[in-house]
């Protein structure tokens, strides 16, 4: 009988719970069980890929190509495990699905409702990753806070899904804020509201996690168990530490994954967490530093490149260094606002993913300017195709060369849209998506990285390095190291760099985890700290 968890959160959203439900997953996985992870968010978007990353951070890419919340990548990062786009669960797609249904005559004389009919479709669909996956047990996050409107028909679904499941196959836990005022007094009472909330919608919590600056104080801890309707046990504190990666531990320590397993009846016994603590331990102790420039035009929202930072931090941990981000941000190199000699400063640069004109030209030109420094450049999807832009323009005197997604009339689109997409209409999930194979050529930085003659990468872009200017670029140095089966460039580097030039089609830190880095963040940290 698969066990079903879900997490809500009170107070405000962006607290971690994301975080917590990986966490939780992580350490059911460890005691013995299988675990998968669905993402519930409430906007009517269908899904993350039209929104921009100013709006809700990095759009996270499934193996299947599936456009999505960020917290799958948490998921996945915690978990090991790689998910699909139905671990993805928007109003968008209940609704287009039930008026879908009403239109084709499915409810033929009824009166179609949030109660039953969206909050029965929202039930299928968790109740079918559950099966897909036949996951011992799966966690269900719904994204924002309780109270929200769009939130309900979510929370109502799960009231009825504890009902019908059954309250020992069923977990609430609540995830709050416990602030800290001015005067340094930690407050519950935002966390007592919002539980109150909770079960003013009908749902009891099994566990509540308060996140706050610091521990909970005990007077506090016992406070809100009185106010949750809780065992003391049952409260526990999330305060904030050096790295995500720790809040598995830390729930750990205060009984957290005994009282789970309890409740839901699993057989408890103590996991081995050896391999996660070694991580964490070589994470939050670097023997050295190096420093990385981040490139990109969404650096005021750092979630923008979540999966690219924690990417780094995998890779950082195992080569035993720590690594200090410096942000610049493309739009005000474009308009000389910031001077390209503080790239002395660092010891290497990410050009970063990217879609439109703004900030393009100053990618471009920091670009230039690493590689005439012989600075270490890795550049992913966009940031490649920039890289690609630059060479042709300042090293084969190609006038005026650039991606026709930045001028469409350009002399010399040198990046131009894939055929795939020439009859593309609707914008939303038609981009080249998910995992597609990659031919690595011998002899190459892209062999020495995999070691392997196909590799699989997730990809998520329109426009590709133009076939039709592989031969000139080739033989003015650029070297095509990785081709896709329809002979489109995957991977670009420079024969004879004196450090390390590398560009990547696709995102490879879409498939990194803490245990097990992407080869080719891996390799770049490496190159960089010798
Ligand atoms: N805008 C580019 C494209 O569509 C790159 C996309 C990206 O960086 N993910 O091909």
């Amino acid at each position: 009988m698969v066990k079903y968890i879900f997490i809500t959160g009170g107070v405000l959203s962006g607290l971690g719970k994301g975080i917590v439900t990986a966490s939780t997953g992580l350490l059911l996985k460890s005691i013995g069980y299988s675990v998968t992870a669905i993402k519930i968010d409430p906007y009517v978007n269908v899904d993350a890929g039209t929104m921009n990353p100013y709006m809700h951070g990095e759009v996270f890419v499934t193996e299947d190509g599936g456009e999505t919340d960020l917290d799958l990548g948490h998921y996945e990062r915690f978990l090991h495990i790689n998910l699909s786009r139905k671990h993805n669960i928007t109003t968008g797609q209940v609704y287009y699905e039930v008026i879908m249904r009403e239109r084709r005559g499915d409810y033929l004389g009824e009166c179609v409702q949030i109660i039953p009919h969206v909050t029965d479709e929202i039930k299928r669909r968790i109740r079918s990753v559950a099966e897909e996956s036949s996951a011992d047990i799966v966690l269900v996050e719904i994204g924002g806070t309780v109270g929200d409107i769009e939130g309900l028909p979510f929370l109502e679904a799960i009231r009825q899904m504890r009902i019908e499941e059954g309250f020992n196959n069923t977990l609430a836990i609540h995830v709050a804020l416990s602030p800290i005022l001015p005067s340094g007094e930690q407050k519950t009472k935002p966390v007592q509201h919002s539980i109150q909330e909770l079960r003013r919608i009908g749902i009891q919590p099994d566990a509540v996690v308060v996140r706050s600056p610091r521990w909970l104080e005990p007077g506090n801890k016992a406070k809100i168990a009185l106010y949750s309707n809780l065992p003391g046990e049952a409260v526990y504190s999330d305060p904030d530490v050096d790295t995500i990666y720790r809040v598995p531990l830390i729930l750990h320590m205060q009984g957290y994954t005994k009282h789970i397993a309890g409740r839901l009846g699993l057989e408890y016994r103590e996991p081995d967490l050896s391999r996660w603590m070694k991580f964490v331990d070589r994470l939050s102790n670097p023997e050295r530093r190096i420093r990385i420039a981040m490139i990109g035009k969404y650096t005021k929202l750092r979630d923008s490149y979540i999966s690219i930072v924690e990417a780094l931090k995998h890779t950082a941990a195992w080569n035993n260094i720590g690594i200090d981000l410096g942000w610049f941000e493309a739009t005000d190199i474009e308009n000389n606002r910031i001077d390209l000699e503080e790239l002395e400063g660092y010891d290497g640069a990410l050009i970063l993913p990217g879609f439109g004109r703004r900030g393009s030209e100053g990618k471009i030109k920091a670009i230039r300017y690493l590689r005439e420094h012989g600075k270490p450049i890795l550049g992913i999807c966009f940031g490649m195709q920039l890289m690609v832009v630059e060479y042709a323009r300042n090293v084969v005197g190609l006038e005026g060369a650039n991606s026709r997604e930045l001028d469409p009339n350009t002399p010399h689109p040198v990046v131009d849209l894939l055929p795939s997409q020439y009859n593309v209409e609707h914008l939303g999930g038609t981009m080249r998506l998910g995992s597609h194979p990659i031919h690595i050529v011998k002899d190459t930085i892209a062999w020495r990285i995999y070691g392997r003659e196909v590799v699989y990468e997730r990809h998520r872009h329109r426009y590709e390095v133009n076939p039709r200017y592989i031969d000139v670029l080739e033989s003015s140095g650029l070297r095509i190291s990785g081709w896709s089966p329809e002979g489109y460039p995957e991977f670009i580097e420079l024969r004879g760099y004196e450090t390390i030039y590398f560009g990547s089609q696709p995102h490879p830190e879409f498939k990194s985890r803490p245990l097990q880095p992407s080869p080719i963040y891996y390799f770049f940290v490496k190159s960089i700290a010798g």
